[in-house]
């Protein structure tokens, strides 16, 4: 199932495609930051959003 993971501050996409990431993953490919409101980015507390993606 695709899965979309999206910053919870700006809703930027930060992951999205149809392989399973963990979120610790995407978070360390960015460096903890988000790449366009320079939020920082962790799972706990969470404040990304990993969604499955219907189509
Ligand atoms: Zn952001």
């Amino acid at each position: 199932m695709p899965q979309r993971v999206i910053c919870h501050n700006c809703s930027y996409v930060l992951y999205e495609g149809v392989d399973f990431i963990s979120p610790d993953e995407i978070i360390q490919q960015y460096d903890c930051t988000c790449p366009k409101c320079d939020r920082k980015l962790s799972f706990l507390p969470l404040n990304i959003e990993v969604k499955p993606v219907n189509k």
